[in-house]
């Protein structure tokens, strides 16, 4: 309730105002609008600088590069709005959002940078756990399979690089004949298989040292890996199992034809299923 204009009290309501980061508003121009900006502002700031570094680590350039900062305030949330809608559970989507915002505990993240990750190949960061390990490298290798099976790459453009699965960037050669969601699921599955790959580590290696034993670093990477690739399979299966999906998914990726990498429309069941075709074993 406000007090009639000109009495003491609205004087000095009107002086009361709040601020910050240079943002600020007086109490009669006050909305919840306003008060919410107001008090997420730190956050939205810390999450400008942390989705900067996240884009210049995706694209592998130095920090304050002039494509990354355009690519962490416009690609990014812009993805994060792509993969909010995918017809996949939210617990599948959430490795991007920890991955963006640096909220994996690597040991770089908990304050030590050389802390060696278990397979024994490199130190604990984000990078390596989600790029040079192995472990990630083989779920890499896996979707590089099935991709090139599809469609061959030109000999400039024979690996992909971190930012094609980082920031769900289609490769190149063949940007007009695959699906961009079906690429973000994708992305997806294999990011979090390099996660479910990492967990592994850590935890087949902490239940042998329960047991008394320690096991050396390539039976680690061995059993490890394994569960990622399983782990990227189950990805894929699980979108197809939950079949989320809405018609003009199956409309879309009906059109792409029976060849289309990852997933296709299976044309007997009428459903959309995984495709593998790449990997062999
Ligand atoms: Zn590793």
């Amino acid at each position: 309730m406000h007090p009639p204009a000109g009495e003491p009290t609205a004087e000095l309501l009107g002086g009361f105002s709040w601020a910050a980061n240079g943002v600020g508003c007086t109490l009669p121009t006050y909305t919840v609008r306003a008060g919410t900006n107001l008090q997420l502002e730190s956050l939205t700031e810390l999450r400008r600088v942390r989705f900067r570094a996240f884009a210049s680590l995706a694209l592998e350039v130095d920090d304050g590069n002039a494509v990354a900062a355009v690519v962490a305030d416009v690609t990014i949330p812009k993805l994060l709005r792509a993969f909010w809608k995918l017809p996949l559970e939210n617990t599948a989507k959430e490795i991007f959002w920890r991955l963006a915002l640096n909220a994996v505990p690597t040991g770089e993240r908990m304050g030590d940078a050389a802390q060696p990750c278990l397979c024994g190949c490199g130190p604990s960061t984000r990078r390596h756990h989600f790029w040079d390990c192995p472990v990630s490298s083989a779920i890499t290798a896996d979707v590089e399979r099935v991709l090139f099976h599809f469609s061959a790459p030109p000999a400039t453009a024979a690996r992909l690089l971190p930012a094609n699965l980082w920031l769900a960037s289609v490769p190149g050669w063949c940007r007009t004949v695959l699906d961009r969601g079906v690429w973000n699921v994708t992305c997806l599955a294999a990011l979090k298989a390099m996660d479910i790959g990492r967990r592994a580590l850590f935890r087949v290696n902490k239940a042998a040292l329960q047991q008394g034993r320690q096991l050396p670093p390539d039976i680690l990477r061995t059993i490890a890996t394994q569960t990622a690739r399983a782990a990227f399979r189950g990805g894929l299966i699980d979108f197809t199992t939950l079949a989320m999906y809405s018609d003009t998914w199956l409309a879309r990726v009906g059109a792409r034809g029976v060849r289309h990498p990852f997933l296709h429309v299976d044309a007997g069941a009428g459903l959309i299923s995984v495709h593998l075709d790449g990997i062999n074993n």
